[in-house]
C-alpha cells in the first residue's frame, strides 16, 4: 500500500514536464518474463533534462526509483514497485553514425544499433545482433555474446548521476569486465553512448550476424517468455565445470518446475514462464537449481538476472532467491 505522503509526492512529480507518465502501470508488460505487479508511477522521459528533474525530485523526497530499459534482464516482484519506475526507451533512441563513430541513445534497441552499424560497413557489434535489450541496459551489464562485451567498443558514456548531475565517463572510468561495469549499483541513468567501430566488409558483417541469429534460433527457447541466461558464466567456470547450461543439465535439472516456472527443456540456463508464473516461482526455482548444483557438482552458481524489490533495490536474483527459499522452508515447517 502506498503511503499518503508517497502518493502526494508522486502526484507532484507526475504534474511536472517529465515525459509520458502512467499511474499503477503493470510491470509484467515491461519485462521479457512477463512477471511483476504494478509500479506506483511509470515514467518514460524524453530528455536528459527531464531525467535530471525526476532524479532530483526523487532524491529530495526519498522516493524509491528504478531505472529500466526493455526489462530483458529483470525479475520484478509480484508486489511491483512502491515508487517510480523510469523507463529509458524509444523516446530516447536516436542513433547517429559519422565515420567509425556511433552515438546511440540509452533507449535505442540493440538489434537496430547492430543492423545500422552493419549497413554503415562498421564491424565490432556483430555479437550484439540477437540481444533484445536497450543500449543503456547493455552498457550497464556490459552485455554481449561470444565472450565479448559492449565495453570493448565504448569511447564514453553520458549519464545523469543519482542526484541529477549530467556527466560523461570514459571507458576506463566505466571499468568494464565480464558482465560488469562500474555504473552498476550507482543509481545513474545512461543517456547515450559513444562507440567506436572498425571499417569492415558489409557482406562479411552481415554473414556474421546471420550466423549468430541462426545459432540462437536453434539453441534458445523462443516461444515461452524468458529472461535469457539466468546464471553467469565465466572463464574460470568454463575451464573447471563447463558453461552454466551444461552444468544445470548435468545435474539433471532440465524440465524441473516450481509452479509455472520451468528450467527450459531446450537450454538449461533459461527459465521459462509456462503461463502465469509468479516471481516467487522463479526465485524458488533459482534456489533449487543452486542447491542441487552445489550438492552434485560443488559449484556456486550466481545470477546474471537482477531481482527488483518493491522498495526499488536491484540485486542479483540469487541473493533474493536464497532468502525466499529460507522463508519458504520456515513457513512450510510451520515454525
Ligand atoms: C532471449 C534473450 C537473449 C539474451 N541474450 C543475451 C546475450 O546474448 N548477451 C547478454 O549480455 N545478455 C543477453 N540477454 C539479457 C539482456 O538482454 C541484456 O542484459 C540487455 O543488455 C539488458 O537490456 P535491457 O534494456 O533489457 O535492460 P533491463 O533488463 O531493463 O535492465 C538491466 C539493468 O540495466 C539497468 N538499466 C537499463 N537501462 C538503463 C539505463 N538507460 N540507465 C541506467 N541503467 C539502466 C537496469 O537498472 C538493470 O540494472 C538476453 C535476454 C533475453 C530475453
Amino acid at each position: 500500500m502506498m503511503s499518503d505522503q508517497l502518493s502526494e509526492n508522486l502526484e507532484k512529480l507526475a504534474a511536472k514536464e517529465i515525459g509520458n507518465v502512467v499511474f499503477d502501470e503493470l510491470l509484467s508488460r515491461h519485462n521479457s518474463w512477463k512477471i511483476g505487479g504494478s509500479a506506483d508511477l511509470f515514467v518514460e522521459p524524453d530528455s536528459a533534462y527531464q531525467i535530471a528533474e525526476i532524479l532530483r525530485f526523487s532524491v529530495a523526497k526519498e522516493i524509491p526509483l528504478v531505472v529500466i530499459g526493455q526489462g530483458t534482464n529483470l525479475l520484478f516482484d509480484d508486489a511491483g514497485v512502491r515508487g517510480v519506475v523510469l523507463k529509458i526507451g524509444n523516446r530516447m533512441a536516436d542513433i547517429n553514425i559519422s565515420g567509425s563513430t556511433i552515438v546511440a541513445g540509452g533507449g535505442a534497441w540493440v538489434p537496430r544499433l547492430a543492423r545500422m552499424s552493419m549497413q554503415a560497413g562498421l564491424s565490432g557489434l556483430e555479437h550484439c545482433i540477437g540481444i533484445p535489450g536497450t543500449v543503456g541496459g547493455l552498457v550497464m551489464m556490459n552485455g554481449g555474446s561470444q565472450r565479448r562485451g559492449i565495453g570493448e567498443n565504448v569511447v564514453n558514456v553520458s549519464i545523469v548521476d543519482q542526484v541529477g548531475r549530467a556527466k560523461q565517463l570514459t571507458r576506463s572510468e566505466c571499468d568494464f569486465s565480464y558482465r560488469y561495469s562500474a555504473l552498476q549499483g550507482t543509481g545513474c541513468v545512461v543517456v547515450s553512448v559513444e562507440l567506436n567501430c572498425s571499417a569492415g566488409d558489409v557482406k562479411k558483417i552481415r554473414q556474421g550476424m546471420v550466423q549468430d541469429l541462426c545459432l540462437r534460433r536453434h539453441k534458445f527457447p523462443r516461444k515461452l517468455p524468458n529472461c535469457g541466461s539466468v546464471f553467469l558464466s565465466s572463464t574460470e567456470m568454463h575451464t573447471t565445470v563447463g558453461p552454466p547450461g551444461q552444468v544445470i543439465e548435468a545435474a539433471g535439472l532440465k524440465g524441473q518446475r516450481v509452479g509455472q516456472a520451468e528450467v527450459s527443456q531446450q537450454h538449461a540456463n533459461f527459465i521459462v514462464n509456462l503461463g502465469g508464473a509468479s516471481s516467487m516461482d522463479v526465485l524458488l526455482l533459482i534456489a533449487r537449481i543452486r542447491q542441487i548444483v552445489q550438492e552434485k557438482i560443488d559449484f556456486d552458481l550466481c545470477c546474471e538476472v537482477r531481482y527488483v524489490s518493491p522498495q526499488g533495490e536491484i540485486i542479483p536474483a540469487h541473493i533474493k532467491a536464497d532468502k525466499a527459499d529460507k522463508a519458504d522452508q520456515f513457513g512450510a515447517s510451520g515454525k
